[in-house]
């Protein structure tokens, strides 16, 4: 983590936990983490449980002032109107999300969201003032072809196309071969494209903003290899999938320095 950035811990959930199965998730890693005397304020711990869960859960952190912010797993580009099945950021602010997943690399591939679709995407969070998390990584076959950086360069760019300096966006590095796979990156891989992100959002945002925007790295994080990660300068926190439903195991993530 770089100096004066505060580590953020993010557990995607992805189409995993319904809302009563997310209560009973979030009351357990709050009692876990109070029991460990986890030092709150710390790191920054995010949850993104799905849409039919954001209700629930806000009112639960809420009730029980459990110090984890909300986020969710994806948003509409538009603000409104006849889009069937979407969500709008309108909707995601009122239930108190501060945060929004955008591009993650299973969007991408399944939904076939472009660089075009990730960009107004990243516009429609800002303009309903939640913070995206915006993904971007390699695939085996672009790392084959092209290197680790290039493509998560080139999406990043797009990503942050147009955007007025200063934006307030967090960056997730998740090379779509380490996703579910078991195969991290090397804390060195994810060191070095996180620095070239970080160099985009000097680019496209200003140094201010790149010098105070959190780069997270995602996909195959885990207790036995958060900390390493976390050693590296342009490395401020990790995106966790699977980790992230284990209760003991995303408690272990959140507490990687004792
Ligand atoms: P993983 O997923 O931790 O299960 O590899 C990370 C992600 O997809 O955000």
């Amino acid at each position: 983590t770089g100096r004066g950035r505060l580590p953020f811990i993010a557990g995607n959930w992805k189409m995993n936990l319904d809302h009563l199965q997310a209560v009973a998730f979030v009351q357990k890693l709050h009692w876990t983490l109070k029991d460990a005397k986890h030092e709150e304020g710390s790191v920054e711990v995010g949850v993104f449980p799905p849409f039919t869960d954001l209700r629930t859960v806000q009112t639960l952190i809420d009730a029980d002032k459990i110090p984890f912010a909300l986020g969710a797993q994806d948003l509409s580009q538009h603000d409104g109107g006849a889009y069937t099945g979407e969500v709008s950021g309108a909707f995601l602010k009122k239930l108190d999300c501060t945060y929004v997943i955008i591009g993650h690399s299973e969007r991408r591939q399944y939904h076939a969201e472009s660089d075009e679709i990730v960009a107004d995407k990243v516009k429609a969070a800002l303009r309903h003032g939640l913070v995206p998390v915006i993904c971007v990584g390699e695939t085996a076959e672009d790392l084959e072809r092209f290197g680790a950086s290039a493509v998560p360069v080139g999406q990043l760019q797009a990503a942050l196309d147009g955007l007025s300096a200063g934006a307030d966006v967090v960056v997730a590095y998740e090379p779509v071969w380490a996703i579910g796979s078991g195969q991290a990156a090397t804390p060195e891989q994810a060191q070095e494209v996180c620095a070239k992100l970080r160099g985009v959002v000097a680019e496209k945002l200003g140094a201010d903003a790149a010098a105070r925007t959190r780069i997270l790295y995602g996909g195959s994080v885990k207790a036995a290899n958060i900390a390493a990660f976390m050693r590296q300068p342009d490395v401020d926190g990790a995106l966790v999938g699977g980790a992230s439903l284990v209760v003991d195991e995303f408690a272990a993530i959140i507490r990687y320095q004792k």
